[in-house]
């Protein structure tokens, strides 16, 4: 039997091979002798046990694949490096990522892309030394800036050269047609030259504003810095971006995503302009990673638009609309997040929330009601609390609405009542774990050592049953995967401080922290049937990087930040490559 089928094949398709199963199909793209985790094993338990059909043993983890075939964007195979040769033909590219670890593809589940691709279009000052090395960075990075344009700069250190300010003399004499804003590390001091004070207005007679420092010489005259309070009086007349240049800053930001491991972003709030420019770039198939657009309520004219279209379909398109991003409450370190008592370091206070806050509840209900995911923004304690009612509300009088997959942005305090509310109504708390390394600095002092506890609570919200999506918030915080990784893993800043973790008990694995920006992300946007995991018939949306986050997230979480991504792939497409760089 074995004999006739062998022979029964090779007469018919004698040039693909004379294995009995040969495959028929050729992949576009073979990824091979890599680490590599399909994460197609089930989920950890709440208290973050390894199923026991998951890759690991006594030792620990060890990768369930080493290979992955690709063809028209989406897998083909996943397995071992001999079988998938087998897919090989003439046209298909062979990446040999010897020793690499590859992941299904990284997801950021709450953006502001713009804001990042802003930041990157600026000159970086990062780490200049001196006032000459800075301007020159600029006349390298600007020169050819046609007359008149402003040129924006970022990172001077106004700490380290505090004593010893800069002035504008030689950035006026290398640019006298230009604008130039010079912003600063830490946001206090801005720098200009004489071209953009004159088109701020700011002359010697300007009165500073409370808060604020005009610097001045001992003559009187302006020097080019601009402290504190007074920054505004410059960065003000910053002229807003054309739409040409709005479109060049999403495109930006989506490519430095892309460069960093990210196959997709949730965009947390896209009014018209936003949603402008993701539709023209989409239409010329120059989006470099996926988006899923969260429209935001706040561009009401928007919202009515798409309640008339309805939310977009499943499908391949690389733009998908189908959630609206609200708000319903301010930040903590502000203290404008809602919380049910007062703040512990301002009595009388309880900050500010729902229709005081600009939540339109009638246009967020009537969006649920029209087939649209709605991702809240809520922070405090009340914050969460009233969100959690108001979904009730609509899920109790709209049963069909709870399998729209709600989320919860932020879910930062929450009372420990409320945790088993998430995952009666079928609510996703969406999270950041870098917000908890950095926010744990001034947390307590805010919540008081009882409240703090329901704060970032990952864990107490897991074993709630609520699932979790994981994101950065950029460009406001740093998307950096190693830096999240870290943070969901050991609750310590940057600088390793407290040594044991802030609230250790919330602590992910290092399986979960993955889980919580592939697979987990890929559920809050209704698509865990075409990403988050690498297994046939899903998206080709890979990440590949140099260390092993399972092995190194669990024997020397430390060294995450050592990693580095090797490649992104996005629907078969190689959208960045390191060594290509
Ligand atoms: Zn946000």
């Amino acid at each position: 039997m074995k004999w006739y089928r062998l022979f029964w094949l090779s007469s018919l398709v004698p040039a693909v091979s004379c294995a009995p199963s040969a495959p028929k199909e050729i992949a576009d793209l073979i990824l091979t002798n890599g680490r590599v985790y399909t994460f197609s094993w089930d989920e950890p338990a709440l208290d973050g046990t390894p199923s026991p059909l998951a890759p690991r043993s006594a030792e620990g983890w060890r990768p369930d694949a080493e290979a992955v075939a690709v063809k028209d964007g989406k897998i083909l195979y996943v397995g071992t490096a001999e079988e998938a040769a087998r897919y090989t033909g003439d046209a298909t590219r062979t990446l040999g990522v010897s020793g690499a670890t590859v992941i299904p593809g990284l997801i950021d589940s709450h953006t502001h892309v713009a804001g990042l691709g802003e930041l990157e279009s600026q000159v970086s000052l990062f780490g200049v030394a001196t006032e000459e090395e800075a301007v020159q960075r600029v006349v390298d990075a600007a020169s050819n800036v046609p007359e008149g344009e402003w040129i924006l700069a970022r990172g001077w250190d106004d700490s380290d050269w505090a004593s010893h300010y800069p002035t504008w003399d030689l950035l006026s004499e290398k640019f006298p047609k230009n604008p130039v804003v010079m912003q600063s590390l830490h946001g206090f001091a801005v720098w200009g030259n004489k071209k953009a004070f004159e088109a701020a207005g700011i002359n010697k007679n300007t009165a500073a504003p409370s808060g604020g420092r005009i610097l001045k010489d001992a003559g009187g005259k302006l020097t080019g810095i601009v402290l504190d309070r007074a920054g505004r009086l410059l960065t003000d007349a910053i002229p807003e971006p054309t739409p040409e240049q709005f479109r060049g800053y999403v495109k930006a930001g989506l490519e430095r995503m892309a460069r960093d491991g990210y196959v997709a972003v949730h965009e947390a709030g896209v009014d018209r302009n936003l949603m402008t420019a993701l539709s023209s770039l989409e239409s010329e198939g120059s989006l470099p990673i996926r988006v899923y657009a969260m429209l935001s309520a706040r561009d009401g004219g928007l919202c009515r638009e798409w309640l008339q279209k309805g939310p977009d379909p499943g499908s391949d398109r690389m733009l998908i609309t189908r959630s609206v991003k609200a708000y319903y409450d301010g930040a903590l370190g502000s203290r404008g997040a809602r919380l049910l008592s007062d703040y512990s370091d301002m009595p009388g206070h309880k900050g500010t929330s729902g229709g005081e806050y600009g939540f339109d509840m009638e246009l967020v209900a009537e969006m649920m009601r029209s087939g649209f995911q709605v991702g809240v923004h809520a922070i405090g304690d009340a914050g969460n609390r009233e969100t959690l009612d108001f979904l009730q509300s609509v899920v109790d009088a709209n049963p069909e609405t709870r399998d729209l997959r709600h989320r919860i942005e932020h879910a930062q305090v929450v009372h420990p009542d409320d945790f088993a509310r998430f995952s009666s109504l079928n609510v996703i708390a969406s999270m950041e774990p870098p917000h908890c390394a950095e926010d744990q600095r001034w947390a307590e002092a805010r919540l008081g050592p009882d409240r703090v506890k329901g704060a970032y609570a990952w864990r107490s919200l897991r074993k709630s049953g609520a699932r979790l999506a994981f994101n950065s918030d950029l460009a406001g915080s740093d998307h950096d995967i190693f830096y999240g990784l870290h943070s969901a893993v050991t609750r310590k800043a940057k600088d390793q401080s407290p040594p044991d973790g802030w609230y250790p008990e919330e602590r992910m694995t290092p399986e979960e922290a993955l889980r919580g920006y592939t697979v987990w992300n890929a559920y809050a946007a209704h698509q865990e049937n075409e990403t988050g995991t690498l297994a046939p018939g899903k998206w080709a949306d890979i990440t590949i990087m140099d260390l092993d986050p399972l092995v190194v997230g669990e024997t020397s979480p430390g060294k995450l930040f050592e990693g580095k991504i090797v490649a992104t792939i996005v629907g078969g497409k190689v959208v960045y490559e390191r060594d290509k760089e």
